[in-house]
């Protein structure tokens, strides 16, 4: 059996890193395990479902790397799913019922009062044809529920271990809406038993959803795959990171927060698991080492500032061809890889390199605090060609001339080639700098 595994994301907003990591395991699972993902959008909420929003996650999807091998959209398949509806009615396991949500409402109330779980109670199979009949001629139309069989429903979750629901305890689902249309409860099952996934890995949101899932497979007479149900991820308040979708969604990371894709995708992989949370350099050597076992039962916390830190690491260990076309792309296009090693250890983000470009290619006014002591330094300066040399033999001669030494003699001739306290190396920046620009600043000129 060659594994096939779903990411079902419905197309009523951005993905959010809490999809993404959903995601993301499927993929590393499905890679792991020589199989294939299905990319599947669950768009048959057709007042939630926006085509912009199914492009984004496939386009979000893609510049992480998470390319599927198959793909399907649940509103090209009605066809299919009244198939299914007409042969569960044929055989009494979709049954008609026409309470109003006042009155469903209003059910649950007295259960609640009375201590019980807001299970069904089966009152619509209690009708007549005549109660049916009447009760269409007054205009209401049925929605339809899967009725359920009693006995328990079990399945070794590979992330939760042994789960056992008794199907008594359970309410019949509402599969078909008043309107006709299917929900998520019958689809998702119709698309996973046609197109053969072995594997249903989602969101522990989903645990009721799988006990009477298990039941619609069972009445499909389709083979039951196994699931895997992880924890939700929070915020590092342990909020449920609903809140905050905005600025945690997959788009925002990239476009606002400059997030690079292997820093984000080391990050999920690892999250809520005993393994180190590490750059990793590629999606394959996350497959090679995800093992599900690792996930653990407890809640993730997803940690922005964590993610920033691995970021800045991926990109410290960049090397330049993996950036040379982005670097030109955001207007450094004479980067080279002498630039780009120079800046890497102090960014953050990508784009933090224009900073550094501008402090070696354009012009920075200089911060001089002893002019004495920067002219005495600029006569200093040896002859050009320069390399990652000249900065020691340079501040040699400067610290035997001035008898200045540490940050004295270091702090003032970096304010003054750079404008700034802090940077990249300057044995790295002052051959991209130049003699010119660096004699320049050094007299005080903007250089
Ligand atoms: N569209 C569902 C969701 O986003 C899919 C759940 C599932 O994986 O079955 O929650």
């Amino acid at each position: 059996m060659s594994v096939a595994v779903r990411f079902a994301p419905s197309p009523t907003g951005l993905l959010h890193v809490g999809n993404l990591r959903l995601a993301l395991v499927n993929w590393l699972f499905a890679r792991k395990h020589g199989g294939t993902v299905l990319l599947r959008l669950d768009d048959t909420d057709a007042e939630r479902s926006r085509p912009e929003y199914a492009v984004a996650i496939e386009e979000d999807l893609r510049w992480l790397g998470l390319i599927p091998d198959r793909f399907a959209r649940e509103s090209d398949r009605y066809a299919r799913y009244d198939a299914v509806s007409a042969a569960l009615k044929a055989v009494g396991r979709l049954y008609p019922c026409y309470e109003t949500p006042e009155e469903l409402a209003l059910k649950r109330t007295r259960l609640a009062a009375g201590g019980k779980p807001p299970i069904y109670d089966r009152a619509a199979l209690k009708l007549t044809d005549a109660d049916r009949a009447r009760l269409e001629a007054a205009g209401r139309r049925p929605h339809w529920r899967f009725l359920l069989e009693p006995g328990p429903v079990a399945w070794d979750d590979l992330v939760r271990g042994p789960v056992r629901f008794e199907g008594a305890a359970l309410s019949d689902p509402v599969l078909i809406r008043e309107d006709g249309r299917p929900l998520y409860t019958l689809t998702s099952v119709v698309d996973d038993a046609d197109l053969a996934i072995t594997h249903v890995i989602r969101g522990e949101d989903h645990v009721a959803n799988t006990a009477v899932q298990i039941q619609l497979w069972q009445a499909l007479d389709a083979a039951v795959p196994v699931f895997a149900h992880l924890p939700l991820l929070t915020d590092a308040a342990g909020q449920g990171l609903s809140k905050r979708l905005g600025s945690l969604s997959v788009r925002s990371l990239r476009e606002e927060e400059g997030v690079e894709p292997m820093a984000l995708l080391s990050l999920l992989a690892r999250l809520g698991t005993s393994d180190p949370i590490e750059p990793r350099p590629d999606l394959a050597t996350l497959a090679a080492e995800f093992d599900m076992a690792r996930i653990a039962r407890g809640t993730p916390k997803f940690d922005p500032d964590e993610l920033m830190r691995l970021n800045a690491r991926v990109l410290h260990e960049a090397p330049f061809d993996a950036v040379r076309e982005r670097l030109a792309g955001a207007g450094l296009a004479g980067a080279d890889a002498a630039f780009w090693e120079a800046v890497r250890p102090n960014l953050t983000r990508l784009a933090d390199a224009a900073e550094w470009w501008a402090v070696t290619h354009a012009p920075v006014v200089p911060s001089i605090d002893d002019p004495v002591f920067t002219a005495a330094a600029a006569a200093l300066l040896p002859p050009e060609p320069w390399d990652t040399a000249t900065w020691g033999a340079w501040t040699g001669a400067v610290k035997q001339a001035t008898g200045r030494k540490g940050k004295d003699l270091f702090l003032p001739l970096r304010r003054a080639l750079t404008g700034r306290d802090h940077g990249p190396e300057l044995k790295n920046l002052l051959p991209l700098i130049g003699r010119d620009r660096a004699a320049r600043r050094l007299a005080g000129d903007t250089a």
